[in-house]
């Protein structure tokens, strides 16, 4: 069975004293222990969190570059956090790819070298809103994945290595979330994928979250699968009744969260799962 997994992603925010603050909170906290947890403070606060955090809770650099070292102002190498002890890295973030120009080939780029530094990956992938109403959605994700793919051949050999983040621009710090269903058919879809592209084992070892405007109420809801039954209660009558919460939804194996990573209540989102 694969472990629930749910990251922080504190993105540009956060000085200092706010930093020790939601460190010590989640330090403190009663944590699920059947769910791996992570946060990914701003780079400069990378070492500063590696050395405070505590309950077994990892820490994971928000971007890296695609070269070891070398004449990049402003960038930091896998080589240099993996060197720093930073066990993890989130690459193809939609911030990074709308804002700061991270397209595929620059992804797939930057996941190559970080495999080769020997950090897991958080790989994000989703689409826009434009996208999902011209019906592409599963396409312009599994494109993505393809472009990685490429670049990483034979992806089965660090499977294990990455986790795979669905994370449709439209629901990003926006409040609208996607719904159950909605995240379970990108899930499913991106199982498929890696079961025919990458290989059965690929598929069932491979942790599929959720990120976007996930906070501690919808939480539980997305990750809740209805049961619909009918039962009869009389000659040709039927009753149906949907049960929710029933089971969790069979593809989400945890979530990425922004803005709620940076409150108290992401300890309730970390405890979520059934
Ligand atoms: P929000 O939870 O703030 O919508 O951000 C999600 C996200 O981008 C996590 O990487």
């Amino acid at each position: 069975p694969r472990k629930f997994f749910v990251g922080g992603n504190f993105k540009m925010n956060g000085l200092l004293a706010d930093i020790d603050r939601i460190v010590d909170h989640l330090n403190a906290a009663k944590l699920d222990p059947n769910t791996e947890v992570l946060i990914s403070p701003p780079a400069i606060y990378l070492l500063h969190v590696r050395d405070r955090v505590k309950n077994g809770i990892e820490v994971a650099a928000q971007n890296c570059y695609s070269e070891k070292q070398g004449a990049f102002t402003g960038e930091i190498s896998p080589l240099q956090i993996a060197d720093s002890g930073i066990p993890w890295v989130i690459i193809g973030h939609s911030e990074r790819r709308t804002l700061f120009g991270d397209i595929d080939s620059v992804v797939a780029g930057k996941v190559k070298a970080a495999l080769e530094e020997g950090l897991n990956i958080i790989l994000c992938v989703g689409e826009t809103l434009e996208q999902r109403d011209a019906g592409e959605t599963l396409k312009v994700v599994e494109h993505q994945l393809d472009c990685v793919k490429r670049e990483i051949e034979p992806w089965g050999n660090v499977a294990h290595r990455i986790v795979i983040a669905y994370e449709p621009v439209w629901a990003i710090g926006t409040g609208k979330v996607a719904t159950a269903g909605q995240a379970q058919e990108v899930h499913a879809d991106t199982r498929k994928w890696l079961a025919t592209r990458v290989g059965q084992k690929a598929a069932e070892e491979t942790r599929i979250i959720y990120g976007g405007s996930v906070n501690a109420k919808n939480c539980v809801e997305l990750g809740a699968f209805l049961l619909h039954f009918s039962v009869s209660v009389s000659m040709g009558e039927t009753c149906s009744y949907v049960c929710p919460y029933a089971a969790t939804q069979p593809d989400l194996d945890g979530f990425l969260v922004g803005g709620a990573s940076l409150k108290p209540e992401f300890v309730d989102i970390i405890n979520s799962h059934l």
